[in-house]
């Protein structure tokens, strides 16, 4: 056994290489397979995972980077903070587990929300004054015993009790001012008594996550950490403390945890590199290891060995020892590249995902004890891929280089508002209030064959066609029967809001197996985003225009916009992200061109990721939303005055992005705003935005059908603070995930409530 981490990562995918655990999860919870069969091949995941990891080299391999559900909710249920609603289910571990994650019928689960700056998603805690804290629940500890009849010692996984804390909210019994920070040091205690069994049990070292810390943190906040780790440092009975933080630099904390009584820090240099001279400036990393997290643990990439090792190199004489790691856990990037076998090989060969990852690492590591000779033929490897890709002829597109050098300002910029809104109610006619929905209709069983057949070779292009024309044909018809007023065509041909475009520009490569778990057992695949970005042909236009001769009503064109397609795609590392997307954003701004040229007088350009984006840290916030802000206006600029531009946000909680939604300068923005009972329009209005606004007046996440009259009272109360001729009314999001039997009423209601209220008006 090792007594350094020497060669490690910081976690590891868990849903299966060919997504065994959603498929187990999902017959579980359809009761197809037995508890007893569904932790049957968890553990036979969790076997594989600690084999192939020790096999390949690592001279740490992380415990428990299994989970159910979420490492977030694990957590809480190992130090028993269950919300009462929950344990009086009176369902079994597992079910009341599974009962927080996604609710039954009589209990909501708990909320989902975004990992830092990542695509996972994970449920937050609820803490309050009666949370009490102890060690209750010992799946930690039975990970580790699983682990040693392997003759595999692992190093347990924990989120710190800071972060978890940060990343908690008061419960429905706190008092008003309650943080759940304030519970600390109790939750402290019980971190305590685990570490104390964790030494028991003869475990080395343990790694505890505190990422937080990479966003900003109040004094408050700084001295909370400084606490934790001072006592659980000075536990008597511990194994050693790796306390690990990612995502971005952690500033301040950082020298607190180097100064703190722990044996190793993490420091993520491919996302937050310190600096070296920061970290010559912290005397307390000379006694520690330092693990640098030199291989980028979200992105696809495989990694420049020569630079990381220059970077360790440079590290030697600062800590006590040096191990090396991924950036962050491997969760975030798919299982293997080998299991891809239609990928272009050329792009193929640039890529590491999670196995590859171990072996980068395995390799540093083995440079930095035993010398670069020892490895030689790694780092010329991985050498060779670095020049391939720069040299590449499918990464550089001097036609679309020409095409960025050459803008000005003015394609950034429309007409005056005032001006398009004149041109547009000309062109458009729409009574006041007009109705509308964010753009997909119901996906039946029929759509994903016709879709499936055509991928698969079934059925011709022709079928296809005339198949998805039907389709179309329908949702129009139904359109106009409900008596919407800005009809969609239903976006039945798409998959995914973002694999569809990505599938239809160059520069982008997909994958058939890089599945990433985004929650439980949802998984996304998202599209490889590898050189200059540039359109061969119009996308949506045969789709909308075919929609639009169908009608006499004015049908919107739907589009993904530019900062939503790179926040669900694995983007290129080569070039600054903003680059990146003035290229997307150019071929939007022709397929947009080409909409308005087949007729289409309405174009949403969805941007639900907008807010995703945003730094973690404040202080970088203005650098990214200008850019993003640019790439959007760069592909909507080049409407007409009386196009009417559309954007859709998936979200109510403006806060940081409220200039910027504003500045993003379209003509009507839709928003999520019925469960905030409208609220945000108050808000938006303060912040000066003076164009359409759609608040979504009822949640389509949820089956629920809402009556007319309390639409109704929604726009009643919308009224307050947006004035008739900039209302409108529709869902909060698309309608993909529902059935006809909720969408139907549903809309039906939506169009009765916008008529009485316009009733009302006069
Ligand atoms: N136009 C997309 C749809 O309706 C928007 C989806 C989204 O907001 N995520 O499905
Ligand atoms: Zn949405």
């Amino acid at each position: 056994m090792t007594s350094t981490i020497g060669s490690t990562v910081l976690g590891y995918p868990r849903i299966g290489p060919n997504r065994e655990l959603k498929r187990a999860l999902e017959n579980y919870w359809a009761s197809r397979i037995s508890e007893a069969e569904l932790r049957n091949i968890a553990r036979d995941l969790r076997i594989d995972t600690w084999r192939s990891l020790r096999q390949a080299g690592l001279d740490s391999v992380p415990g428990n980077t299994f989970s159910f559900y979420d490492h977030v909710l694990d957590t809480a249920v190992t130090f028993g903070a269950v919300p009462r609603r929950y344990a009086d289910l009176g369902l079994s571990p597992l079910d009341t587990y599974f009962a927080m994650a996604r609710g039954v019928e009589s209990t909501p689960p708990l909320e989902l929300t975004k990992w830092f700056d990542t695509n996972y998603h994970y449920l937050v805690p609820e803490i309050g004054p009666d949370t009490r804290f102890f060690l209750a629940d010992h799946g930690v500890l039975e990970q580790v015993r699983e682990a040693d009849e392997l003759g595999i010692p692992v190093r347990p996984v924990l989120v710190g009790p800071v972060t978890f804390l940060l990343l908690s909210k008061p419960d429905s019994e706190a008092a008003p001012g309650f943080r759940p920070l304030d519970t600390v040091d109790e939750l402290v205690d019980a971190y305590a008594e685990l570490l104390r069994e964790l030494a028991r049990a003869g475990v080395e070292w343990v790694q505890l996550d505190e990422p937080a810390f990479a966003a900003d943190r109040t004094e408050a906040e700084l001295a909370a950490l400084r606490e934790a780790y001072r006592s659980l440092g000075s536990l008597a009975e511990r194994p050693k403390l790796f306390v690990a933080g990612y995502f971005g630099d952690l500033g301040e904390a950082l020298e607190i945890l180097s100064a703190a009584p722990v044996e190793a820090v993490g420091v993520d240099f491919v996302a937050g590199d310190p600096g070296l001279d920061s970290l010559a400036a912290l005397p307390g990393l000379r006694d520690k290891t330092l693990v640098a997290g030199l291989v980028d643990g979200r992105n696809v990439w495989r990694t420049d060995l020569d630079r990381a090792l220059t970077t360790a190199a440079t590290l030697l004489g600062l800590a006590g020892e040096v191990a090396v790691s991924s950036s962050c856990s491997l969760l975030h990037v798919p299982y293997d590249v080998e299991a891809e076998s239609s990928l272009d090989p050329q792009v193929a060969s640039w890529l590491a995902f999670a196995r590859q990852k171990v072996h980068e690492v395995v390799v540093l590591g083995r440079a930095l004890r035993e010398g670069r000779d020892a490895v030689a033929e790694e780092l010329a490897a991985a050498r060779r891929v670095v020049t391939d890709r720069v040299n590449a002829e499918r990464v550089r597109d001097e036609q679309v280089r020409r095409r960025l050098a050459g803008l000005r300002p003015r394609d950034t910029r429309r007409a005056d508002y005032d001006v398009r809104r004149e041109a547009q109610q000309e062109a458009l006619r729409l009574p006041p209030l007009p109705t509308t929905t964010i753009g997909s209709f119901p996906q039946t069983a029929d759509v994903r064959r016709t879709r499936a057949a055509l991928r698969r070779g079934g059925i011709d292009h022709a079928t296809y066609t005339s198949r998805m024309r039907a389709e179309i044909e329908r949702v129009v018809r139904l359109q106009e029967e409900l008596g919407l007023d800005v009809l969609v065509h239903g976006e039945p041909e798409r998959n995914d809001m973002v694999q569809y475009f990505a599938e239809h520009l160059a520069g982008f490569a997909d994958t058939e197996h890089g599945w990433v778990q985004s929650y439980g057992s949802r998984c996304v695949r998202p599209p490889i985003l590898f050189g200059d970005v540039s359109r061969p042909e119009p996308i949506t236009v045969e789709w909308a225009a075919y929609a639009a001769s169908l009608t006499d009503r004015p049908v919107k064109g739907m589009l993904t916009g530019p900062v939503t397609i790179l926040a669900w795609s694995f983007v290129r590392d080569d070039q600054p992200l903003a680059d990146t997307a003035k290229q997307v954003a150019l071929a939007i701004r022709d397929e947009i061109a080409d909409l308005e040229a087949a007729g289409l007088g309405v174009i949403q350009v969805d941007e639900p990721a907008l807010r995703e984006l945003l730094p973690l840290r404040a202080h970088r916030h203005k650098e990214y939303l200008d850019w993003a802000v640019e790439a959007f206006r760069l592909a909507t600029s080049g409407a007409r005055a009386s196009t009417q531009v559309h954007t859709h946000l998936c979200y109510s909680e403006f806060g940081d992005v409220i200039d910027a939604i504003a500045a993003l300068d379209a003509d009507v923005t839709s928003i999520e705003a019925a469960r905030s009972r409208m609220e945000v329009l108050g808000d938006l209005e303060a912040a000066g935005f003076a164009r359409g606004v759609g608040p979504g007046v009822y949640d389509i996440h949820s089956p629920r059908v809402p009556e007319v009259a309390e639409i109704v009272e929604l726009l009643r109360a919308a009224l307050a603070s947006v004035p008739p001729s900039r209302l409108w009314v529709n869902p909060d999001c698309g309608l993909k995930t529902r059935g006809y039997a909720e969408v139907e009423p549903a809309l039906r209601n939506l169009v009765a409530a916008a008529t009485e209220v316009r009733r009302t008006l006069g």
